[in-house]
């Protein structure tokens, strides 16, 4: 009879220890893939790529090369070209500077950043810290999604502010949004960028500019 227990008591504690084991491979399992990919949500124009939504490695993307050799996703070609050619109408003459970047042009900026900041005298992990600040972890940054486009003015005919304030005030009106405003770090993850546009579409765009919200926090509250 205590035989049996015994055999009972180590079934028990066995059964107890696979359960916890599995329990904890699954959450494992879980917050690896939370943290690796991006849910791609039907409408292409509102994929979220920040530091928390990494973009899968396979993400595929149809590309249209500019004039100056930048590219950028086909999709958003008409509307860019049409933002771009109204600014000129207007006198202010934008320059695309930084389209698609693919992962690895994404993993060499950083790994530049990094050494510029250890060139600096900073130890490795205080110049990836840094670094971070500026520039995307490989994975998630939007300019691998090809959905965004760094905008500087043709300095022959504007200079910075007449053209960051144009895009602030008119770039919605084509799809584009400001993707990271002034004083929205703790949100967006990106310091203020007057330059970094990211297209959302017309009417998100509208709905982003009229409310004020980061598209983290359009996402949150719209759908
Ligand atoms: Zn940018």
């Amino acid at each position: 009879m205590k035989k049996i227990i015994r055999i009972g008591r180590v079934i028990a504690v066995f059964g107890l220890i696979m359960i916890l084991t599995v329990g904890i491979i699954i959450v494992l399992f879980c917050r690896r893939n939370k943290a690796a990919e991006t849910v791609i949500p039907d409408d292409w124009r509102l994929i979220l790529v920040n530091n928390t939504h990494a973009l899968p490695e396979d993400y595929e993307i149809s590309l249209t090369e500019l004039s100056n050799g930048k590219k950028i996703d086909s999709r958003i070609y008409s509307d860019l070209q049409e933002m771009f050619d109204d600014a000129r109408s207007e006198g202010i003459y934008p320059v695309v500077v930084e389209g698609y970047r693919t992962h690895g042009e994404q993993e060499q900026m950083m790994s530049e950043k990094i050494d510029s900041y250890k060139a600096e005298g900073y130890s490795k992990k205080e110049a990836e810290k840094l670094a971070e600040e500026w520039v995307a972890v490989p994975g998630t940054s939007e300019h691998e999604l090809g959905l965004a486009v760094d905008i500087n003015p043709d300095y022959n005919y504007s200079g910075d502010d007449e053209l960051y304030r144009w895009l602030a005030d008119n770039a919605y009106k084509y799809g584009f949004i400001l993707r990271y405003p002034d004083g929205e770090e703790s949100i967006t993850g990106i310091a203020y960028e007057p330059w970094h546009y990211r297209y959302v579409g017309k009417e998100n765009a509208f709905d982003i500019k009229n409310s004020g919200l980061t598209l983290e926090e359009y996402l949150e509250t719209s759908f």
